[in-house]
């Protein structure tokens, strides 16, 4: 059966504030434009800290710029004002270790879900050991992540830590057009791969400018 995992979290959403709830959500966060219009959605249901485990994120410089923009949209977006952001420090070593003989994977492939598993499981622990309620991920907004395998990881990771996965399709009623609106108005850095050194080749063969 084809679940919707945008419609699970929807009905979740609903029951929590039937009941007038608002758990604590761990959210892992990939950049600030993913999660501009996440943390639209769900700060008034959930107790929101963001997570910046990025270790995939190549070079240091693109890292930091990341981060900085993350930070700066949660100081500036009213929605977020409530959330804490934690950072942890950059150990890209951790990426190139988990996807070693996988450099050469085209994006969306295998690396991807490795890469996937690395930063939810970051999270889930991280989760786990200061007793939130839920954790999640931005990435599901991006129509370049698989969601599918996104939500069968987090339910895995869920399963091991003790710690349930918020179900997302965040990019489903028009999230990730609403990103962009989003990244527009708080004029917000977007990055045109996706994170690895990896992607940013493909990227540049694709555009003929690899040298
Ligand atoms: S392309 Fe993106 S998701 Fe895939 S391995 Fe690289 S950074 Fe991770």
């Amino acid at each position: 059966m084809i679940r919707n995992y945008a419609k699970e979290l929807d009905k979740l959403m609903l029951r929590l504030e039937r009941e007038e709830k608002r758990p604590a959500l761990l959210l892992h966060a990939c950049c600030a434009p993913c999660s501009s219009a996440v943390l639209e959605r769900l700060t008034e249901q959930f107790r929101v800290s963001v997570l910046f485990f990025n270790p995939n994120i190549s070079p240091r410089s693109e890292y930091e710029k990341r981060e900085a923009e993350l930070e700066r949209l949660i100081r500036s977006m009213p929605a977020a004002r409530d959330a804490e952001m934690i950072r942890v420090p950059y150990e890209p070593e951790v990426f190139y270790s988990a996807v070693r003989g996988m450099e050469d994977l085209p994006e969306g492939g295998e690396r991807c879900f490795v890469c996937y598993r690395l930063r939810l499981e970051a999270a889930a622990k991280y989760a786990a050991e200061h007793g939130f309620d839920y954790f999640t991920s931005t990435l599901s907004i991006s129509p370049l992540k698989n969601a599918v395998k996104l939500n069968e990881i987090g339910e895995e990771l869920a399963e091991q830590y003790g710690v349930p996965h918020l179900p997302s399709d965040f990019k489903k009623k028009e999230g990730y057009k609403r990103s962009i609106l989003l990244s527009k108005e708080y004029d917000l850095y977007r990055q045109d791969f996706c994170g690895c050194v990896f992607s940013k080749r493909e990227r540049e063969m694709k555009n003929g400018s690899h040298t």
